[in-house]
């Protein structure tokens, strides 16, 4: 569009990246919201953009967002020729965002746009990461906030990195931040963490997790768990460890027991005891050696997915994005050059 390409230079203040799957009942009102934000944002003096990242959505997601954009250049739209997942849609979104600062929100208004003002304020004192945190998520249900809950502590006591709990993706990053995380191109994306890993000066606002506006959540158990176990292998090899403690205690294991046979038997205890001990020894060492075993298929598994170096997405539609930020998403892809992308 001439717009983006007379104007390369003047990048936007601030850009929200929003993921979209099937949330065509939102859509009017994420477009309320998003255009009273921007209204009421002083400092950003109507310089903003806003991508849409339509995840290959079956409703009228799509041409709904496209009508928007007819009117209003400032919404761009990548188009998913399919399904690729949310964290997929968000990395799609910053790979092509050009602001100043990023922010990545959800479609459903569960992550309250007013919040963004917060986390302008952060940027203010100095801050490059500022992360939502959820103070209260009485919309959702007891079993989501307990699997969540306990899944934030596992993570934290597995990895080194700081990932912080109880927020998700809903967060603001500089620019600088934005071009370090484009050079991480791994499969299994798990960018909260991402986030954390690059580093920079970190904060967190805290905000009410309201109920989703309308529609069912995009995440059954089902892809809450893969989601879960790519968040814990994508930042650490602590289960492929386990084999050595199960090894050693199993070994422990073997020596008591060996010890307790050899008095029964020099010291003519009893009876020979046999099969149940020769059971419980079996069937541990059994058990034990499959489970090492799936938990190396998970990262045997993950290194084929890597080693294929498939693009992460296939963005098949763009609406109003400007083709020279694209270009240097695209030499990025190629290697961590990073700072040659910064025009
Ligand atoms: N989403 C997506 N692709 C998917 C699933 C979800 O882009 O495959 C989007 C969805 O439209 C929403 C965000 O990701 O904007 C978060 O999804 P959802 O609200 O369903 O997750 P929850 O808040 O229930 O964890
Ligand atoms: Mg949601």
């Amino acid at each position: 569009m001439v717009f983006g390409l007379q104007t390369p230079m003047i990048r936007p203040k601030l850009s929200v990246v929003i993921p979209v799957f099937n949330e065509a009942e939102t859509i009017p009102e994420l477009d309320r919201r998003l255009k009273a934000l921007f209204a009421s944002l002083a400092s950003i003096a109507g310089s903003w953009e806003t991508v849409f990242v339509d995840d290959g959505s079956l409703d009228a997601s799509g041409d709904m967002l496209g009508a928007l954009a007819e009117t209003e250049p400032r919404y761009k739209i990548i188009g998913f020729s399919r399904n690729f997942g949310h964290q997929a849609a968000i990395t799609a979104g910053i790979d092509r965002a050009e602001g100043d600062a990023v922010v990545v929100m959800d479609a459903d208004l569960q992550d309250p746009p007013e919040v963004v003002q917060l986390m302008l304020d952060k940027v203010a004192e100095g801050f490059d990461v500022v992360y939502g945190v959820r103070k209260r998520r009485q919309a959702e249900t007891v079993f989501k906030r307990a699997t969540a809950a306990m899944f934030y502590r596992l993570i934290r006591v597995m990895t080194r990195v700081e990932i912080p709990a109880d927020a998700g993706d809903f967060r603001l990053m500089t620019r600088p931040v934005v071009l370090a995380l484009r050079a991480l191109r791994e499969q299994h994306r798990f960018v909260r963490g991402m986030v954390a890993w690059v580093g920079f000066r970190q904060t967190a606002v805290y905000y009410d997790r309201e109920a989703r506006f309308a529609g069912e959540t995009k995440y059954p158990l089902r892809k809450m768990l893969r989601f879960a176990i790519d968040g814990i292998t994508s930042f650490s090899v602590l289960p492929l460890r386990m084999a050595t403690w199960l090894g050693l205690l199993s070994g422990a294991a073997a020596v008591l027991v060996g010890v307790w046979l050899f008095f029964v038997k020099f010291l003519h205890l009893g009876a020979v005891p046999g099969w149940a001990s020769i059971m419980v020894a079996v069937t541990f060492g059994f058990s034990a050696q499959l489970v090492m075993t799936g938990i190396l298929g998970e990262y045997i598994g993950r290194i084929y997915e890597e080693i294929k170096r498939r693009p992460l997405y296939i963005a098949n539609r763009e609406t109003n994005l400007d083709p020279i930020e694209r270009d240097h998403a695209l030499s990025r892809r190629a290697g961590p050059d990073v700072d040659g992308a910064q025009h």
